[in-house]
C-alpha cells in the first residue's frame, strides 16, 4: 500500500498530526520534498513536538523513516532536531531513519542568501522562511550543489568546495557585499554536522524498491499544501519544490511506483502564511478572533497566520491536483461558537463569478462570494464517533465534503492523537 498524506491548501492543515496518527499502519514513512521549512506537529504520549525535517513517523518504534532525493537537508538543523528527539528519549538510528545519497545539502550560504535577498527586497519580499531553501533548490538545478551522498567520499568535497565558494562569492561578497566565504568555514561545518550522519546515508531507490516488492507498506509525507507546489501553486509566492501527491515517489527514489491512495488534509478553515493573494482573508477582530481560537501562529517561524473562511474554490482545486481519494478535515472543533459560519463558494473575477481557481493576475482580483452555515456551540474536542457531532457540525463536513468532491473521512477535533472521528 503506497499512501501519500498532502496538504489541499496553503499549508500547516494538520499533516504532522495525520501521519503521526496513520503511521501505525505502515511499515516506512518518507518525507519526499522541502527541507527544514516545514513545521510538522505532533502531540502523543511521548509529548508535543514540531518535526521539520525528520518524517513524523519517529515516533513509533517499528517504523522506518526516509529523507528522499527530492529533500534539501540542512545537516545543522537536523542534527539538532536528532539531538532535541534523542534527548526526549525518542531513539534515531541508521536502523530507523535512512537518509538517500541523492538529497541535496542545504549549506549555510543557502540560508545566508535567503536572508540577503529577503532584507533587500524589504517591502517587496516574497515572505521566506530565511531556511536558504530558494537558493538550495536553484543551486540544484544549476548542478553545482553538494548531494548527501558526497559525505561518504570527503576528499572529493574538499577538492570541489574552493570553487564552489569562489562561485558563491560573486553573489555574497560582489554582489550583496557580504563577507566573502571561505572554503575553510564550509568543510569545519559539514566535517561537524554531516559526518556523523554517514551511517544514515544509503541508496533508497534499491531500498524502497525492495520494499514495496516485499509488501510493504509506505506513507509519503508531504510538506506544505498544493497551493504552495511550484508548478501548480501560487507562482511566486509557493515553496521551490513539488508539493504534490504525483511527486512522492519521485522524491522517494522510486519514480516507477504508483500510489494506491491520496488522503488530502484539509483544515476546517483558511490560513496563509507570507504573502500572496488570499481571496478569502479576514481582518480586524474577526480575523483576531479565529487566529486565537485555532492557535495559528507558524510552527516554523512563529509569525501569525492570516486567517479566513473555508474557501470551495481553492480547495476544490487542491483536491484536483494533489488527486485526493479522501481527506481528513482538520481543526473542525476551532469553529465551535459561531452562530454563522462564513464559506467562500466562488470568486468575482473582473465582474464575472467563478468557481475555478485562477492563476496570476486574475487571481489577485478575485473577489470572494460567501455563503453563511448554520454553527453550534457545543465543545467537540470529545467527540470520537459521527454521533457524536453536533447536527450542524454534520452538515458543515457534509457540504464541505459535496463542495470539494471528494469523501471526508477523518475529521480531526483537536491536536492530541486520539481527538478525530472516522466518518465512514
Ligand atoms: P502541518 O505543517 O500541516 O503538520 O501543520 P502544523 O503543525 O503547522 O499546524 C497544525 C497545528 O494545529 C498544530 O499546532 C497541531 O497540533 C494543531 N492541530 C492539528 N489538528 C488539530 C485539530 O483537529 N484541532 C486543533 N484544535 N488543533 C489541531
Amino acid at each position: 500500500m503506497l499512501t501519500a498524506i498532502t496538504g489541499i491548501n496553503w499549508g500547516d492543515e494538520g499533516k504532522g498530526r495525520m501521519v503521526d496518527l496513520l503511521a501505525e499502519n505502515y511499515d516506512i514513512v518518507i518525507r519526499y520534498q522541502g527541507g527544514n521549512n516545514a513545521g510538522h506537529t505532533v502531540v502523543n504520549d511521548r509529548g508535543r513536538f514540531i518535526l521539520n525535517l525528520l518524517p513524523s513517523g519517529v515516533f513509533r518504534e517499528e517504523t522506518v523513516n526516509v529523507l528522499g532525493p527530492g529533500v534539501v537537508i540542512d545537516l545543522e538543523h537536523l542534527f539538532n532536531e536528532v539531538g532535541r528527539l534523542t534527548e526526549a528519549g525518542i531513539k534515531i538510528t541508521p536502523d530507523n531513519l535512512i537518509i538517500s545519497d541523492r538529497a541535496t545539502i542545504c549549506m549555510p550560504y543557502h540560508k545566508m542568501l535567503d536572508c540577503l535577498e529577503e532584507d533587500r527586497l524589504a517591502d517587496a519580499k516574497f515572505g521566506s522562511t530565511r531556511r536558504g531553501i530558494a537558493p538550495v533548490y536553484s543551486d540544484k538545478y544549476m548542478k553545482k550543489a553538494f548531494r548527501t551522498g558526497d559525505l561518504l567520499d570527503f576528499g572529493d568535497i574538499e577538492r570541489r568546495m574552493p570553487a564552489i565558494i569562489e562561485w558563491k562569492n560573486l553573489t555574497v561578497a560582489g554582489g550583496y557585499g557580504a563577507e566573502p566565504l571561505k572554503a575553510e568555514d564550509m568543510l569545519d561545518w559539514l566535517r561537524k554536522y554531516g559526518l556523523p550522519f554517514t551511517p544514515f546515508i544509503r541508496n533508497t531507490t534499491e531500498y524502497l524498491t525492495k520494499a514495496v516488492d516485499e509488501g510493504k507498506s509506505i506513507l509519503f509525507e508531504a510538506q506544505l499544501g498544493a497551493l504552495r507546489d511550484i508548478d501548480f501553486g501560487i507562482y511566486p509566492y509557493t515553496s521551490s519544490s513539488n508539493s504534490i501527491a504525483a511527486y512522492a515517489p519521485i522524491g522517494s527514489g522510486i519514480p516507477g511506483k504508483k500510489l494506491d491512495s491520496s488522503v488530502g488534509i484539509m483544515k476546517a478553515y483558511s490560513t496563509c502564511v507570507g504573502e500572496g493573494p488570499f481571496t478569502c482573508e479576514m481582518f480586524g477582530d474577526e480575523a483576531h478572533k479565529l487566529r486565537e481560537a485555532g492557535g495559528e501562529y507558524g510552527a516554523a517561524t512563529g509569525r501569525p497566520r492570516r486567517v479566513g473562511g473555508f474557501d470551495v474554490v481553492a480547495s476544490r482545486y487542491g483536491v484536483l491536483i494533489q488527486g485526493a481519494t479522501c481527506i481528513a478535515l482538520t481543526k473542525l472543533d476551532v469553529l465551535s461558537g459561531y452562530d454563522k459560519i462564513p464559506v467562500c463558494v466562488k470568486y468575482e473575477v473582473n465582474g464575472e463569478l467563478t468557481d475555478v481557481f485562477p492563476s496570476g493576475s486574475a487571481l489577485a482580483k478575485a473577489k470572494p462570494v460567501y455563503e453563511y452555515l448554520p454553527g453550534w456551540s457545543e465543545d467537540i474536542g470529545s467527540a470520537r464517533k459521527k454521533e457524536d457531532l453536533p447536527v450542524p457540525a454534520l452538515a458543515y463536513v457534509k457540504y464541505i465534503e459535496d463542495a470539494v468532491g471528494c469523501p471526508i473521512k477523518y475529521v480531526s477535533v483537536g491536536p492530541d492523537r486520539e481527538q478525530y472521528v472516522e466518518m465512514f
